[in-house]
């Protein structure tokens, strides 16, 4: 699969780009200790070469050339570990002593001459093509004028070094084995709950089931936090494939009636109607359930589109006063003729910019439900005043009320409470309430008792 390849190549490349930040810092660390090592064992052979000389000029001032001839030949010289060559020379560089170890007797010492007036912090380098390593010379005059040279070879450090850069490359053979395998293993466990996202968004993919989920790792990182953002997508778009599978399911069952009836109507008028008048009431019949029909159809895009923004709001300056008339006056006939009463009182001069028509119809959607969820002899009140810079709009009744598993549901698409399934209603009368009323950038809340009433209100920016 796609995302298995760019997986793969996400994980070579991650592992080669370990590897090779592996690599570069342990060669770094060796050079920046080779070149160390190196400076400070040549400083320890300069130091070695000076302190030799300085024993030679001692002996000389002492003893002179005798005492260096018996010292140094006889035992120290040629018996110490480190080699040194002594050279004594007149003012006019006629060789007086010259004593060195034998195997060092392939080197060009004519350029000893070049070194006559160099004094001991100059270290001439004398080189051979018969050996790999240097003699390293100081020179200075002595207390009679002669002139004395002291070499040391750098053949120790040269092999110590050697065999250090040879450890150091059979490493890295090692090294780079093992940089890889450590970075295969770094890039596979940081990749691993990529890989394990890949796995269930593929799997959701291919079954179209939304249950699984990401298991956090529970260390609390970067991707712990991706994992529990992801599933927490997960429960909302599960949650929301539920409603709208469900408001389907209503809207498809809310249709199925009036569209049965429809048919029935018409059915019916074909097989038994004789006259006119039938064929007329029987189109009569057919024009209300289309009339159903479109309401439901009506309703649905109205609140689609006040939701999503895109429904057109006329906005005016709309005293309140004028729109409690109209829905009293519009539901005065319903409440006396369930003899519930409809009250309203309110403050002076209460406008608000709002669009009319949608404002009226949101509140008459509540006031139509508190008649309809109140028993005979109860009442309906509307009331309306100005708070904190807001019109608050209340409307309270003394009906059924909603118990509290239906209250937070209430203002769904196409949600029916449990207690109120026996009078008609399509459950989208709230909704569009709070659809239109947040398009007016206002909220809508509910207080609600079961069996002693409920409370709505509506908040609009003055
Ligand atoms: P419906 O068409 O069912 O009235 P609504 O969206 O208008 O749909 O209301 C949703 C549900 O809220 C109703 O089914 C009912 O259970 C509950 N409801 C709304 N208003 C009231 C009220 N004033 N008193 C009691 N229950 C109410």
């Amino acid at each position: 699969m796609r995302e298995q390849r760019i997986l793969k190549r996400l994980n070579v490349t991650l592992t080669l780009q370990l590897s090779v930040i592996f690599i570069i810092t342990a060669i770094l660390l060796f050079t920046v200790t080779y070149i160390l090592l190196s400076t400070s064992l040549k400083r320890k052979d300069h130091d070695d070469l000076r302190m030799k000389y300085l024993e030679i000029w001692a002996q000389y001032q002492t003893g002179g050339l005798s005492l260096i001839q018996r010292e140094i030949v006889t035992d120290e010289l040629l018996g110490s570990r480190e080699l040194f060559f002594v050279r004594i020379t007149d003012p006019r560089l006629a060789q007086l002593f010259f004593v060195y170890p034998q195997r060092w007797n392939r080197y060009d010492y004519q350029q000893l001459d070049l070194l006559h007036s160099q004094t001991e912090d100059t270290v001439l380098k004398l080189q051979s093509e018969h050996y790999s390593y240097k003699l390293e010379v100081i020179a200075a005059k002595l207390y009679d004028g002669n002139l004395l040279q002291v070499g040391i070879s750098t053949e120790n450090r040269e092999l110590f070094l050697k065999r250090y850069r040879s450890i150091f490359a059979s490493l890295l053979f090692l090294l780079i084995l093992f940089s890889f395998i450590a970075g295969l293993y770094s890039a596979f466990r940081s990749l691993r709950p990529i890989h394990n996202l890949t796995a269930t968004v593929r799997a959701i993919i291919d079954t179209g089931r939304m249950d699984s989920r990401l298991t956090p790792r529970g260390t609390g990182d970067e991707l712990d936090v991706l994992i529990l953002l992801f599933n927490e997508m997960l429960d909302k778009i599960d949650s929301l494939i539920g409603r709208m599978r469900e408001a389907l399911d209503n809207v498809a069952h809310d249709l199925r009636t009036p569209l049965t009836r429809f048919r029935g109507t018409a059915e019916i008028a074909l097989q038994t109607a004789r006259t006119e008048k039938d064929y007329r009431e029987s189109l009569i019949g057919c024009l209300e359930e289309s009339e159903k029909i479109l309401t439901i159809l009506k309703t649905l895009t109205d609140i689609s589109e006040a939701e999503t923004g895109a429904m057109h709001l006329d906005k005016e300056t709309v005293d309140i006063s004028r729109l409690f008339a109209e829905v009293l006056d519009l539901y005065a006939y319903v409440a006396e003729e369930k003899r519930v009463a409809l009250r309203s009182s309110l403050h002076e001069n209460l406008t608000a910019e709002i669009d009319p028509n949608r404002i009226r119809q949101a509140i008459g959607n509540i006031v139509d439900n508190a008649i309809k969820y109140t028993p005979d002899g109860g009442s309906v009140q509307l009331k309306a005043y100005r708070d904190d810079g807001e019109i608050v709009i209340r409307i309270l009744d003394t009906g059924i009320g909603i118990s509290t598993d239906d209250l937070p549901n209430i203002w769904d698409r196409l949600y029916r409470g449990t207690r109120g399934r026996t009078e008609p209603g399509l459950g989208l009368g709230l909704s569009l309430v709070k659809a239109y009323v947040e398009a007016h950038g206002g909220r809508v809340t509910v207080t609600s008792h079961p069996g002693e009433g409920s409370e709505f209100a509506i908040a609009l920016p003055a």
